[in-house]
Parts: C-alpha cells; sequence; structure tokens
C-alpha cells in the first residue's frame, strides 16, 4: 500500500539536520553545534565535524533544540468522550473514526510513539502500519482486563443481564474472574497481536460501582496473568491508584504500575528493588478534578477524584526518592481533551526536574516498550523518530502544550510529519 506520507529521500537518501543541540534522551548534557545524519529511517551518526555528504538534502536547525520524538505511556485512542456509556455504545467503525482523529492528533504533537492502555487493537495498529492513517508507532495492550465489578467493568450498578451471564466487554475494557478465565483473556489478548496486557488491580475514578480504595484481582489472578503475558515475552501493565495495590503489583511480578496516585516511601522502595516502573498520569487527573462537572460525571466520580492529583504529587516526590523509574503518560480521554497532552510535561515538571521529565518521555518510556537502543533516543541505529523544537524545554517544559507553534519538525522513522524549517 502506498502511504500517505511524504518522505525526505528515496530509501537509500540521506538527510542532515545541521547545526543542532541534541538532547539524546538521556544525558543532562546537550551537543551543541551537532549535525545530525539520517539515512533511510533510522540514525546513522550525530557529529560536531562538519558533514559533506553528496546528494544529501541539508536542514539548518539554527541552534535549535533536537530530541527523540515523544512517547506517551498510556493514551486510549478508543475514547471520545469521558463516558464509557457513551463509547461502549458506538458503533465499532464510529469509534474507530474517532480513534484515527485522535492518534494523527497525538502524532502532531509530537508523539511518535504511545502506549495504548485499553481498547487500542490490531486494526488500528495496521492502518498506522499500512499509512492509511497517520498515527505515532502504536503498542496495544487489547481490552484491558478487570474482574467484575472493578474498574474496567463499565456497567452501571442498576444494569443487570437477565441470563445472569455477567460478560462485559466494551470499547477499552472486559471482563474475566478466577484464573482460568483471566489466563485465558490474556491468552485471547496475546493471540491477537497485544504487545502488553493491562489489568485493574485496584478501584478507579471513572468506573461507577467500585470504591477507588478497593483491591482488585486476587494474587493467583494477577500471578497467571502475570505468567501468560511472559509465554509471549512481553509484561502486565496495571491500573493502580492504591498504596497496597502497587505493593502487591511489585510482589506477583506487575512491570509497569499505571497512575500510582498514593505511593508511600516505603513501598517506593520496594519497586525501585524490584525494577517497577510507575507512569503518573497527571494530566487526566487535573481534567478530571477541575472539568468533571463540565463532562457530566456522575457524582461518584466526582467524590473519587477529590485529592487524587495532589496525592500524585506527593507520591511521584516518593518514588524520585526513592529511585522508581517513572514513566510518562497522559491517559486522557475526549476528542476535546486529548489536545492537551503535552501539558503532562508541565504538571510533571511542578515536582521534577525538566531533565527528569525528557527523560521519562523518551528513553524510560524506550525502556518501559522493551525498546531501548531503538527508540527514545538519539544515537547512531535508533530509529530515525526525530522532534525540533523552538523553545528550550530544560528552562520551559509548558512548551509542549503548543506543538503547532513550537514544533516546527516532526520525523518519524525517517519519514517527514511536518516540516516548518524548510
Ligand atoms: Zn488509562
Amino acid at each position: 500500500m502506498e502511504s500517505y506520507f511524504s518522505s525526505f529521500s528515496g530509501a537509500s537518501m540521506i538527510t542532515v539536520f545541521e547545526n543542532c543541540r541534541v538532547f539524546d534522551g538521556v544525558n543532562e548534557q546537550l551537543i551543541d553545534g551537532a549535525s545530525v545524519v539520517i539515512k533511510s529511517d533510522r540514525i546513522k551518526e550525530i557529529t560536531r565535524e562538519s558533514v559533506k555528504l553528496k546528494d544529501a538534502k541539508y536542514i539548518d536547525c539554527a541552534g535549535r533544540l533536537l530530541m527523540p520524538g515523544l512517547i506517551d505511556a498510556h493514551v486510549h485512542a478508543n475514547t471520545p468522550t469521558y463516558s464509557f456509556y457513551t463509547n461502549d455504545r458506538m458503533p465499532p467503525s464510529l469509534l474507530a473514526n474517532h480513534a484515527a482523529g485522535i492518534l494523527e492528533g497525538m502524532l502532531q504533537r509530537g508523539f511518535t510513539t504511545v502506549r495504548d492502555a485499553g481498547g487500542g487493537d490490531r486494526g488500528l495498529w495496521q492502518s498506522i502500519e499500512d499509512g492509511l492513517i497517520q498515527g505515532p508507532r502504536f503498542f496495544y495492550a487489547g481490552k484491558a482486563i478487570s474482574q467484575t465489578g472493578g474498574h474496567g467493568d463499565m456497567r452501571p450498578g442498576d444494569v443487570s443481564e437477565p441470563c445472569n451471564c455477567g460478560h462485559y466487554a466494551g470499547s477499552i475494557s472486559r471482563v474475566a474472574d478466577g484464573v482460568d478465565e483471566v489466563r485465558k483473556a490474556v491468552r485471547e489478548e496475546l493471540r491477537k497481536g497485544a504487545h502488553q496486557i493491562k489489568i485493574f488491580v485496584s478501584g478507579g475514578v471513572s468506573s461507577p460501582t467500585d470504591p477507588i480504595w478497593m483491591p482488585q484481582y486476587t494474587e493467583e489472578e494477577i500471578r497467571a496473568a502475570v505468567y501468560e503475558a511472559s509465554t509471549h515475552r512481553t509484561y502486565v501493565m496495571a491500573h493502580c491508584h492504591t498504596d497496597d495495590g502497587a505493593r502487591r503489583c511489585a510482589e506477583f511480578g506487575v512491570r509497569t504500575i499505571e497512575h500510582g496516585t498514593e505511593i508511600h516511601r516505603d513501598t517506593a522502595e520496594l519497586l525501585a528493588e524490584k525494577g517497577v516502573y510507575v507512569v503518573p498520569t497527571l494530566s487526566t487527573m487535573h481534567v478530571i478534578s477541575t472539568q468533571g462537572e463540565a463532562l457530566g460525571l456522575p457524582s461518584a466520580s466526582l467524590d473519587k477524584i477529590q485529592g487524587v492529583y495532589e496525592r500524585t504529587l506527593i507520591s511521584i516526590e516518593n518514588c524520585q526518592r526513592a529511585g522508581v523509574k517513572l514513566g510518562l503518560g497522559s491517559d486522557l480521554l475526549d476528542v476535546n481533551y486529548h489536545p492537551l497532552q503535552g501539558s503532562e510535561f508541565r504538571h510533571r515538571g511542578a515536582v521534577s526536574k525538566p531533565i527528569d521529565v525528557l527523560r521519562s518521555a523518551t528513553s524510560i518510556n524506550a525502556e518501559i516498550l522493551q525498546r531501548t537502543g531503538d527508540l527514545g533516543c538519539i544515537a547512531p541505529g535508533a530509529l530515525a523518530d526525530v522532534i525540533v523544537l523552538n523553545f528550550d524545554p530544560l528552562k520551559d517544559l509548558s512548551g509542549f502544550e503548543n506543538a503547532q507553534q513550537n514544533i516546527p519538525l516532526i520525523l518519524r522513522g525517517g519519514q517527514c510529519i511536518k516540516n516548518d524549517l524548510a
């Protein structure tokens, strides 16, 4: 299939970005006056020597900062609204068209890779791979797996099936109970190509019937999910708000904790010791706590969100102190709120050093995706996912909030998504 992308060059052609200030995804020390050479879809060289190559295309960055394309480790493409009642009742084709628009928006904001935390599927992945839609690299979990009455069970309490079958599968999640059902659900998602598995181990804000402090899934169920994921050499990401839930994640083999809003100091130390990652999601917490009523969220959800944003900031500080590796995720829902994706940087900047926030969005998120060296870095051999900025993120992280103006160049795998520099 012919891609809709325009490429700078043919398969073996070379592009040279000159006069860049390079953040390589890891080092605080930036490389001034550098040239970055890209051949086909990979980065070939970063050098401060002058580059003279015949037939290469040269782009002058005029001292701007060049860095790896951003990675968002927690998105939901299949979420056109904050109401799962609404999303769950949309025809799949309508949901898919919304998802296409949402994914295109992410790429235009400089996110060249995203990890979908529930709802994203093979069809969206294939659509991006085939160039049917312009999207970021897409690591999907398939449907997130929840116990009955857990955070992924979006049925209101007054809904009951006359057949008493208890099944639910919605736009982002499905229900499975007991070791055997969980095992089968994980195997099914892996069969359908899931890159990682998502489960829920505590209550959440947007679900109608579970308190946020509720423990979800037993040790045996969590361990079954972890084992089955490991048979595909992948891992489990777990929705988790509570300290107790985070502890259970660490003990039972979960690799990444999503939200992590109430991690205490001693638990943070356990997470660091076990190498468990935490992906805080401040943007969505902020939207729900400030816009919840306007979004029409039920009063139960509005009650649940009270203080969660503030507690997340403390939790992040506890994790940083203990040396827990923090990813970066936005978790935004609703076509009107997805555009706030870049605000995650500013929110994190309230408690983290800019360099650490940038590492979270690049090299650490790449580690989470098990793609170190390939994604999230500017290094020889890495995929040519590159952005150029009109601002200095080490001084002000809020520049990411207006990508249209502040990110003049976006490259994904050597293909030009946007170039206002030329
Ligand atoms: Zn989520």
